[in-house]
């Protein structure tokens, strides 16, 4: 009998690894005969690194065959979004600025994968320095989504929601600085996990919004996130805003998936109004599942979120402007003479550079944040969306006072078709709408599948959100869901894409 070892999740593969049923490399192999079959249609990867995965597995082989013990994912692949640092891969950011870097260090969680054992696969597309809600703002072209592939896979790591949900690898790694862990995840029919600010180290991580980013786990599965979650968090002394406790038990909270006698707090603006009507019913459903579950339910109000989305936008270009100051055509990656200048000067080659390297979302970011941190500016734009930071934070505590977890819809809609929101800055940025929050006061949170609109037949994603540090809500809430809803549909919801069942035939 052949199995199909793609359709594995990570902990199947796990099993089947430790157990000597299969090796390392025929793992490796099977994900990488995947990416050739079906990587030109669904581009989800901006480098593929076949031969150092296919390394990495025989030297996870060997060490086996040796009775070394070894790491519970060892051998379990993983793609990593192109904004880790990895050491003698390209790192690009999906920015022609970094093209042709190849840093001379890995981030910490890559140099966790690496310890654990685990073949990286590749780097995946992404807008350009995580700006973006659909993969379009990426210089390498868009990924696509395998349910229809003229439709985003959401943004910014679109490529790690569509690498994982087009079995090419069964984790991926992506980072959230507003939601593009989480919204990628829900357009797409996966799970994505945002850890709590500060619970997986920054260090090597290309920084788009120092305050906000956050790496985390993309996967088919809750428990596959809960492993992968647990490799990749805890303390680094190299990260001054890495959190120095252990890991919140994720694992074992997505193995028990028990909501009984849990608080379930309904945030009352992020439904209803400006959310499609199949994504809203798949939601309310969703809730129920939870409350046959033992769930109790109550309604939360959280009224400075209305103003989250306006101070995301001044906050993130303020840390955006600073922290991309630093291509400059000196230190990294491109460097553009000016045409017709004979002897250039240093700053001459730096606004060509940056000028020819950056695309259009990245200097309109520049533009915006370098303006609300100007003098005379300051405290009316960036000083004022510190302030709404605060009231939103102070939202959250006192809903958490009420609830034990937060749930919404994770986006309002639907995957989008390429090139609907692209001249229209403002509709992309409301794709965030409910996952800005969680980013601005440094809280967890994940996005679950939670069925196909009834309008479309396109996945809608549950978001649960919980108080910094206790991450295992999320996964005991996240399980217990997946739970009813997989036994509901009779199997998981990827089985029913149908783009995805086409290029079946072909790999
Ligand atoms: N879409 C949001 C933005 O463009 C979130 C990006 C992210 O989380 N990296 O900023």
């Amino acid at each position: 009998m052949t199995t199909d070892l793609t359709r594995s999740t990570a902990a199947e593969l796990a099993d089947l690894l430790a157990q000597g049923s299969v090796s390392a490399r025929e793992v490796a192999q099977a994900h990488l005969d995947r990416t050739a079959a079906v990587d030109g249609a669904v581009h989800s990867y901006l480098h593929v690194d076949a031969e150092g995965a296919l390394a990495q597995a025989d030297e996870v082989d060997r060490r086996r065959s040796t009775g070394e013990s070894l790491h519970r994912l060892a051998g379990v692949p993983i793609a990593v979004k192109d904004v880790m640092a990895t050491r003698g891969l390209p790192t690009t950011c999906g920015s022609r600025i970094l093209q042709g870097w190849v840093p001379p260090y890995d981030a910490t969680l890559v140099t966790r994968l690496r310890e654990a054992g685990m073949p990286i696969l590749g780097k995946t597309n992404m807008d350009e320095f995580a700006m973006g809600s659909s993969t379009e703002h990426s210089a390498y072209g868009p990924s696509r989504n395998p349910w229809d592939l003229e439709r985003i896979p959401g943004g910014s790591g679109g490529g790690s929601s569509s690498v994982v949900a087009s079995f090419q690898a069964p984790l991926a790694i992506g980072t959230d600085t507003g939601g593009s862990i989480r919204q990628p995840a829900a357009v797409t029919g996966t799970v994505g996990t945002k850890p709590t600010y500060g619970g997986v180290s920054r260090y090597g991580l290309v920084a788009l919004a120092s305050s906000l980013d956050q790496a985390g786990p993309c996967t088919r599965t809750v428990l596959d996130a809960a492993l992968l979650h647990e490799v990749i968090g805890g303390h680094d002394p190299m990260d001054s805003t890495s959190i120095d406790a252990p890991v919140p038990p994720v694992v074992e909270a997505a193995r028990r998936a028990d909501v009984k006698g849990l608080r379930i707090g309904i945030v009352r603006e992020l439904t209803g109004e400006g959310f499609q009507a199949g994504v809203q019913t798949r939601f309310d459903e969703a809730v129920q599942h939870l409350v046959d579950a033992g769930a109790e339910v109550v309604e939360v109000s959280c009224p400075s979120f209305t103003y989250a989305l306006a101070a995301y936008y001044l906050i993130l270009p303020s840390e955006a402007s600073s922290n991309l100051a630093k291509f400059d055509a000196m230190r990294y990656g491109l460097r553009v003479a000016p045409d017709g200048v004979a002897d250039p000067s240093a700053e001459q080659v730096m606004a060509a550079t940056r000028d020819a390297g950056f695309g259009d979302e990245v200097k309109r970011r520049i533009i915006l944040g370098t303006y609300a941190l100007s003098s005379g500016y300051y405290d009316a734009y960036y000083g004022s969306a510190q302030k709404v930071r605060r009231l939103i934070a102070n939202d959250f505590a006192a809903a958490f006072e009420r609830a034990d977890v937060l749930v919404s819809p994770t986006a309002p809609t639907t995957a989008f078709r390429l090139g609907d929101k692209l001249d229209d800055p403002m509709a992309m940025y409301l794709n965030d709408i409910a996952t800005i929050p969680a980013n601005l006061a440094g809280i967890p949170g994940m996005s679950v599948p939670s069925g196909l609109a009834e309008e479309d037949s396109l996945p809608t994603g549950f978001q649960i959100l919980a108080p910094a540090m206790a991450d295992d809500r999320l996964y005991a809430v996240g399980a217990a869901l997946e739970a009813r809803l997989t036994a509901a549909w009779g199997g998981a919801i990827l089985d029913r894409s149908p783009s995805l069942a086409a290029t079946t035939k072909e790999a």
